[in-house]
């Protein structure tokens, strides 16, 4: 499924996605369960649906905006 301007992510979309994800690779998820950054406060899944991302892709395994790692 290829992102496009059309089709909306939504943050439920999103979480499903990476929870999908890191089913398939046997990974736990890093991502903070509420999608908000615990450094910087920041959102951190309207960040990446910004910039295209759904979530099905990449592991979320740091913080678009401050960059902190959430996987150490
Ligand atoms: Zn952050």
């Amino acid at each position: 499924m290829k992102p496009n301007k059309s089709h909306t992510i939504t943050r439920q979309i999103f979480i499903a996605n990476q929870k999908e994800l890191c089913h398939r690779l046997s990974a736990p998820s890093f991502m903070p369960a509420d999608g908000m950054c615990y450094k910087c406060g920041s959102d951190v899944i309207s960040a990446l649906i910004k910039r295209g991302e759904n979530g099905s892709k990449e592991l979320v395994t740091g913080c678009p905006i401050c960059h902190r790692s959430y996987c150490e």
